[in-house]
């Protein structure tokens, strides 16, 4: 899989998606993630991607060009998704980690100020997702929670221990010591019956 990400902070980006499980994951070519300053996509002097919105208001719009443009050369296939990030999106859930995760390639489209203008998502963009119900200053965190959420589901990207959650559910965890300041770990989790460690964290 590849994902691209459009924004103008691609700095902020980069550092998230090269540590930890994503940057093991690249290493290991399961999946290459390309960060693209959107401002490339200008031609302009001062390399301008916003601008006055129609009808009035505050703020600024991001432009339609610099996004058609970035994504004119992105040459996308047939099983491509371009994701635009939106407060006003759907609501990102764990069964779209796994949907997006079918796809052989990825764009999400990072918008800042006001927002990006509304033709992008009419023509430009699959769908639309948020990561929340609140407002975020840009789409750069929402594309990190994104693309983190659908790289595990990725097959070879998780090692066997840390896949559990995907395929059991969330449960609670501890580790050593098993008593901290009289705080105790369930004994259940030290009993060694696994038959009975299952159903307790089913029941969780
Ligand atoms: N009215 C805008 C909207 O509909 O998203 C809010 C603009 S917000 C200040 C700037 C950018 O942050 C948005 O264009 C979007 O890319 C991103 N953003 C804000 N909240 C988000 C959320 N909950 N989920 C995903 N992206 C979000």
């Amino acid at each position: 899989m590849r994902i691209d990400i459009i924004t103008i902070f691609p700095e902020m980006v980069e550092p998230y998606t090269n540590g930890s499980i994503l940057g093991r994951a690249q290493k290991s070519k399961k999946v290459t993630i390309k960060t693209h300053q959107l401002r490339k996509w200008t031609s302009d002097k001062h390399n301008t991607v916003d601008d006055k919105p129609f009808g009035g208001g505050p703020g600024m719009v991001m432009k339609i060009e610099p996004f058609d443009k970035a994504l004119k050369s992105l040459k996308l296939g047939k099983k491509s998704r371009v994701i635009l990030t939106s407060a006003r999106g759907k609501e990102f859930t764990h069964a779209d980690a796994k949907r997006l995760a079918k796809y052989d390639r990825l764009v999400f489209l990072c918008g800042r100020y006001e927002g990006v203008d509304e033709r992008v998502a009419e023509h430009l963009a699959d769908e639309e997702l948020s990561i929340g119900p609140y407002v975020l200053t840009g789409g750069e965190l929402a594309a990190m929670v994104m693309t983190d959420a659908v790289v595990r589901h990725i097959p070879g990207v998780l090692g066997k221990s840390e896949s559990l959650e995907e395929v059991h559910g969330s449960f609670p965890q501890y580790t050593r010591p098993d008593v901290y300041k009289k705080w105790k770990v369930p004994s259940v989790l030290l009993s060694g019956d696994h038959k009975k460690i299952e159903e307790w964290r089913k029941g969780k």
